[in-house]
């Protein structure tokens, strides 16, 4: 016996979000899987919602369900919310005084997240920027186990990418066991992506022995990296205006001295050559061109032993 609940949560100025609940009679672990916290990432829109209207068949446990959880950012097809500009991965846990972006976060985490045995954060990599296929965890120590890390290794990402320390605000820092996804977007969505995040979510629910193992298919062997990894602090900038020019992708390997991307001038002038400092991943680089000084155009993270 299951029992599917769907409820409206009023969230003040930005509006508000839908939760769909279904609740196993037998108890268990509680699970949320969140997408839409940057209103222009859809894959996660899209995997959400499939995972809520096909009412997740559990065997034990409960699972809540928040398809779009920045409306105002995702009506729009935006990063921020077009009523304050706010980054909702960015302010949890939220105030229920503050800005609308912040009362999104509050009741996000008062009515949602509290109390949640393991978070999963469908991203993707937005407009912005390209990245692979990645689970991400906080762990400061590789070895220690985690329910976190046995999720992340299970969602069946290619990478699967370790950070070290909790970054004040984030969404996956207010739920002690939580991961986020992300997968290559820029601003099209291939449906092969949403049926990965779809299994993903699936696979994570069968480690936890909440739903019936009906995959044939084992997650593969992610690649396992490490480093910082939010977009807004932990990437490499440029110092000058001009078009920044890719030399890599999304998931690339690169070595001490490799040319990542060059900022030109619209003459084609040469102003400026990002170069790789060590061994490393490629886990975010800017798609489009256009940058000004302090612009953050490459992400990487170096191999977790
Ligand atoms: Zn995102």
């Amino acid at each position: 016996m299951i029992n599917h609940t769907q409820r409206r949560v009023r969230a003040g100025a930005a509006g508000g979000f839908d939760v769909w609940t279904a609740e196993a009679t037998t108890r268990g672990p509680h699970v949320v899987v969140l997408g839409g916290i940057h209103g222009d990432e859809t894959q996660g829109v899209l995997a959400a919602g499939r995972l809520a209207a096909n009412a997740t068949v559990l065997t034990r446990g409960s699972i809540s369900i928040v398809p779009i959880a920045h409306e105002a950012a995702y009506r729009a097809d935006s990063r921020t919310s077009t009523i304050d500009g706010g980054n909702l991965a960015r302010v949890f846990p939220g105030d229920p005084n503050g800005g609308a972006t912040e009362q999104i976060a509050h009741h996000l985490f008062t009515e949602v997240l509290d109390g949640a045995d393991l978070l999963i954060d469908l991203h993707t990599s937005g407009q912005g920027y390209d990245m692979p296929f990645l689970a991400g965890y906080q762990a400061d120590i590789a070895s220690a186990d985690s329910l976190a890390k046995q999720a992340a290794f299970a969602f069946g990402a290619e990478f699967v990418w370790r950070h070290p320390g909790r970054s004040e605000g984030r969404t996956v820092s207010v739920v002690d066991q939580a991961i986020y996804v992300e997968c290559p977007g820029g601003g099209s969505m291939s449906p092969a992506s949403v049926d990965a995040y779809v299994a993903g979510v699936q696979r994570v629910l069968a480690m936890m022995n909440m739903v019936a193992d009906t995959s044939s298919d084992t997650a593969r062997a992610a690649i396992r990296v490490t480093g910082g990894g939010d977009l807004d602090h932990d990437m490499m900038s440029v110092q000058h205006a001009g078009l920044f020019l890719t030399d890599v992708v999304g998931g690339a390997k690169v070595h001490a001295g490799q040319l990542l991307g060059t900022v030109v001038a619209t003459s084609g002038q040469v102003l400026e050559e990002v170069i790789a400092p060590n061994e490393a991943w490629v886990m975010a680089i800017k798609r489009r061109p256009p940058v000004v000084p302090d612009d953050l155009v490459v992400c990487l993270a170096t191999t977790d032993n």
